[in-house]
């Protein structure tokens, strides 16, 4: 039976599957204790559901096994990985932009481009996962007559590392993502709860070892100590998240990002195992790689949701994408962004003001003008 679940689980285009029993994940008091201390930020259903999340069976009562599955996002193979380690290079300079380092006092134009993490650079994988949880799920229903079953996708009140990583689909790195030791860190999860009894894998065990490149790498301190995030510093939650302002003391280390952060993913020597994304690569968005800030901020709310219709994007909304492009405008606009910022102090929505009104600051406090020369 489960080869013929891993078949078809293959076949719909997930790139791993693997079995987990249904007991309460091992990791719940540390779920716990992490709520407790706030370090989820404004993430407050995680709070709401966590008694679900600490137990399947108040998610579907009867619940026997998790079927758990990885959908790949990468747009190569470890061999990527593999020669940019050999060339001396974490980076991939082909499609990652690293923040632009500028000089205090100097005038050379930037590239006012900014960053969309990976996994964003695709059509909302919500809606293909779904269809592919579905129609696995009637597979099993197919199996196991008379058998119930609910799936999700990072959607539903499921620790879903912890149970994947009892189904041996990966191991819970330090950066506290999963990590396959066939799939690298560029995958997103889904999963089948079922009333079906089906034979467990072995769990995965960590396989980090020595390594802290994913906490080094981190440009905000988000992971405190390994296995640790504090989401409150995390740019993904910052620029994706949160609904309000960002914290002054954390816009500077953003940089050039606008939705989301990879950086202590890039870094995991694991990539050199990542396989290139079979399903997706058809719904890849390479219009989505790097975006001129400037043309962004510029943007309406009609003009903001034809753009991104059907991406990950539209989730952060007008008003946050446009905060999130006057930080990235503060760290890395030249003079150019001036008269996009100066309108954007304009904009109905107080947050975008407030924000393009650091970024002018910030602007000004990297290209002071020259005083003007006595009677001229
Ligand atoms: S996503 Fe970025 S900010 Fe968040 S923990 Fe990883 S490196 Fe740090
Ligand atoms: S970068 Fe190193 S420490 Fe971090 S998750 Fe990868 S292997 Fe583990």
């Amino acid at each position: 039976m489960k080869d013929l679940i891993r078949n078809r689980a293959r076949d719909l285009g997930f790139e791993a599957c693997g079995f987990s029993s249904s007991d309460p994940p091992a990791s719940g008091d540390q779920f716990n204790s992490w709520l407790e201390s706030g370090r989820h930020g404004e993430m407050a259903y995680l709070h709401r559901n966590a008694a679900k999340r600490l137990d399947p069976q108040k998610v579907l009562p009867g619940t026997r096994s998790i079927v758990c599955l990885a959908l790949c996002y990468s747009p190569d193979n470890g061999a990527t990985a593999r020669s940019r380690i050999n060339r001396g290079s974490s980076s991939d300079a082909g499609t990652i932009q690293r923040p632009v380092e500028v000089e205090p006092g100097t005038r050379e134009r930037v590239p006012s481009r900014g960053i969309v993490a990976r996994y964003a650079r695709y059509s909302d994988y919500h809606d293909i996962m779904k269809e592919k949880l579905h129609a696995l799920s009637e597979f099993l229903a197919s199996l196991y007559p008379g058998s119930r079953s609910l799936w999700y996708s990072d959607t539903g009140p499921v620790l879903e590392r912890d149970f994947a990583q009892r189904a041996g689909v990966g191991f819970i790195g330090k950066h506290t993502n999963l990590i396959g030791r066939s799939l690298g860190n560029w995958f997103w999860l889904g999963e089948i709860l079922t009333t079906a009894e089906i034979e467990a894998d072995r769990p995965e065990k960590n396989r980090c070892g020595s390594c802290s490149l994913c906490i080094n790498a981190c440009p905000t301190g988000a992971i405190t100590a390994p296995f640790q995030l504090d989401a409150r510093k995390c740019i993904s939650y910052l620029t994706i998240e949160l609904k309000g302002s960002i914290p002054l003391e954390l816009r500077s280390a953003i940089g050039a990002r606008i939705f989301g952060c990879d950086d202590c993913l890039e870094v995991c020597p694991w990539n050199r195992f990542s396989q290139k994304a079979r399903l997706m690569a058809s719904h890849a968005r390479p219009d989505l790689h790097s975006l001129d800030l400037i043309e962004l901020l510029r943007m309406d709310e009609p003009a903001f949701r034809e753009r991104f219709a059907g991406t990950p994007i539209l989730r952060s909304k007008r008003r946050g994408l446009l905060r999130n492009v006057c930080v990235a405008l503060g760290n890395v606009g030249g003079s150019e962004a001036i008269p996009a910022l100066e309108t954007a102090l304009q904009d109905p929505e107080p947050l975008i003001r407030e924000h393009a009104a650091w970024a002018l600051d910030q602007i000004q406090l990297r290209f002071p003008r020259a005083p003007e020369s006595e009677g001229s």
